[in-house]
């Protein structure tokens, strides 16, 4: 920055324009002893090495010097003035004012920002001094700043009505700032209290924190939250914005979810946000100047971290990540554009003062909108894992049906092969005299219900104790096998089933069959065995039988045991006639008929 040394106190004319900037008219000393007192320097102001800065708002930085400030204030008009000196940066420490006339001291003025707020001539956010200058008169101005923090100096001369008219706008624009940020905050704080998610309480911290950070440079949380503690309005600051940080770290860790999806941004992001807090609590009782520029270094380090975090997410497809890139772009971008104008790069313009504030507004605004979006894209995510859990637990379900529709069929067919199997004689694979026992129970009886005629009939090999003695007990077997296929195919008929009723006995069960159809079957029977010898081992086993037939229509004082013992007797009759031979009986009659052979 261009200096030169005055030769005195530089004078400005006081013409009649609404304000006056001073910042490039004054001149400037720095007391690195920070020992010189006003006394001392009032005798000798003009023998002084006063600099000059080429600049409307002079700033020093983070330095800790004293800074010493005169200029002189000639009002070239021909009538008195009234004047407003505004130092337009209320975070300075301690500010001193002494207005001369003529080497006396008019009016000492003792304020700043580690002094109560009351200390100020006029209640403003900034630090104003009110003060006269009658016509041709020169009234000189020494100011002595002493501050831990940013010095910066932007100092005007302003007639009274202009300033409040001006005042008015940006204070307006303050308490829309403010209303908007106070509303949101309300408002989603409501919603952490309804839908119980800490991500809504993260979002209230950073709108309030970034707020008060606001709020704190510019003078108006001193003058209307904290007047009466300047040790808070001084040493709060460093301590807001570390729990800005902090907060905003802990909003964007719950609000992106990292958790599930970058476990190491994640830690990134808690690992910040606990040393913001460390920082926060450590700014209560560091030096403010180190503390401060703690909090810049961890803001100026954080920012374009988060700013990457989002674009990094973005590209990897989390929906989220959009908005908080935008919104937190936003507020960048409005604190990029107080640092371009602070620094010259940008025209100076009063309405870049107030970017960081329009660029909270979008970002806070961005963001609620987002967490709207937020718990619509749950409520999406949630229903489509619930369509999945229901997709999965039907298909579940449809397989375990098909698997037991499966199961149940197998093992019906083994209930079938089982219940054949104890129905069937295990010599000669036909009914047993198990299944008999029952068929002709139910045969019986539905031929009691329809009246309709039913024969039955016994057969017994002749002298088969003969064959087991001659041929062996094989032969014997071989021999059941051969009778029992040999019946099987000549009792085709449906219905009409053969039974290995006991040892070399067989029955057949004929229902709806007359009697006199039952002994032609007999008969045939008996004549197809006896012309069909079994052939075994080179020889021809011959076989005859002796057949019992009975038959009868069911009428009362009837059995199927009667029928049953008809039988028997009709096939002892046989035995007794000479074997090889058909004995029918029939029930009522009790008469026998003799069928020779
Ligand atoms: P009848 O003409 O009086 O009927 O004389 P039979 O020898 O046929 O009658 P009996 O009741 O005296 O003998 C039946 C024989 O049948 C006795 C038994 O050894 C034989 N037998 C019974 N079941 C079987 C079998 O499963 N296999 C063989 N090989 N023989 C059997
Ligand atoms: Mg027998
Ligand atoms: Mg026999």
């Amino acid at each position: 920055m261009a200096t030169r040394t005055w030769a005195a106190i530089p004078v400005v004319d006081v013409k009649d324009s609404a304000s006056l900037n001073l910042g490039d008219r004054a001149g400037f000393l720095l007391d690195k002893t920070h020992s010189w007192t006003a006394s001392q320097l009032i005798p000798q102001l003009n023998r002084q090495p006063w600099t000059f800065r080429k600049t409307a708002v002079p700033n020093f930085g983070l330095i800790s010097d004293n800074l010493w400030v005169a200029f002189r204030l000639h009002n070239a008009l021909d009538h008195s003035q009234e004047r407003l000196l505004e130092l337009g940066y209320p975070m300075l420490d301690k500010v001193d004012v002494y207005f001369l006339r003529d080497g006396q001291l008019l009016q000492a003025y003792h304020t700043g920002d580690r002094r109560p707020f009351d200390s100020r001539p006029i209640d403003h956010r900034s630090f104003l001094f009110p003060l006269r200058l009658k016509a041709d008169e020169t009234l000189t101005v020494l100011m002595r700043v002493e501050t831990e923090g940013a010095l910066q100096l932007p100092l005007k001369l302003w007639k009274v009505q202009p300033f409040f008219m001006a005042d008015a706008t940006v204070f307006a624009l303050q308490v829309t700032f403010t209303g908007i940020m106070l509303a949101l905050a309300i408002y989603n704080l409501m919603l952490f209290f309804s839908l119980r998610q800490i991500t809504f309480l993260w979002y209230v911290c950073n709108v309030v924190f970034v707020s008060l950070a606001l709020l704190t440079i510019k003078g108006l949380s001193f003058q209307y939250l904290w007047p009466n503690v300047p040790w808070l309005n001084n040493q709060g600051l460093p301590a807001i914005i570390d729990l800005d940080a902090m907060f905003v770290c802990l909003f964007a860790h719950s609000f992106l979810g990292v958790r599930r999806t970058s476990p190491f941004i994640s830690k990134a992001l808690r690992a910040v946000a606990g040393i913001a807090l460390l920082l926060a609590l450590s700014s209560t009782w560091i030096h403010y100047n180190t503390s401060i520029k703690l909090s810049i270094l961890i803001v100026s380090l954080g920012a374009p971290v988060l700013l990457g975090v989002g674009i990094y997410l973005w590209i990897k497809g989390e929906p989220l990540a959009k908005f908080f890139t935008l919104a937190w772009g936003a507020l960048l971008i409005g604190h990029t554009v107080l640092a371009l104008d602070k620094t010259g790069v940008l025209p100076s313009n009063d309405l870049f003062e107030y970017a960081p504030q329009f660029g909270a507004v979008i970002e806070v605004l961005l963001l609620s909108f987002a967490l709207g979006y937020r718990i619509n894209l749950e409520r999406k995510r949630r229903y489509a894992a619930q369509a999945d859990a229901l997709r999965i637990q039907s298909e579940a379900n449809s397989q375990l049906e098909s698997k037991v529709r499966e199961r149940t069929f197998e093992l019906e067919q083994v209930n079938r092969k089982l219940r054949e199997l104890s129905a069937l004689d295990g010599l000669t694979q036909v009914k047993n005299r198990l299944w008999f026992d029952e068929a002709i129970a139910n045969e019986w009886r539905r031929s009691c219900r329809d009246v309709a005629e039913m024969s039955l009939m016994i057969l017994d090999v002749d002298h088969f104790k003969q064959i087991n003695d001659t041929y062996g007990h094989q032969c014997g077997d071989a021999c059941l096998q051969h009778l029992a296929a040999l019946v099987s195919e000549l009792a085709r008929r449906a219905g009409d089933d053969v039974a290995r009723y006991g040892g070399e006995e067989f029955v057949i069960m004929l229902p709806q069959t007359s009697l006199q159809g039952a002994a032609e079957l007999a008969e045939m029977i008996r004549y197809a065995v006896s012309r069909q010898p079994l052939a075994w081992d080179g020889k021809d086993i011959s076989m005859t039988l002796s057949i019992g037939v009975a038959g009868c229509v069911p009428a009362p004082g009837h059995s199927f045991e009667g029928l049953i013992r008809k039988a028997d007797e009709a096939l002892y009759a046989a035995k007794a006639g000479g074997r090889n031979q058909v004995v029918v009986a029939n029930l009522e009659t009790s008469t026998q008929v003799l069928r020779p052979v």
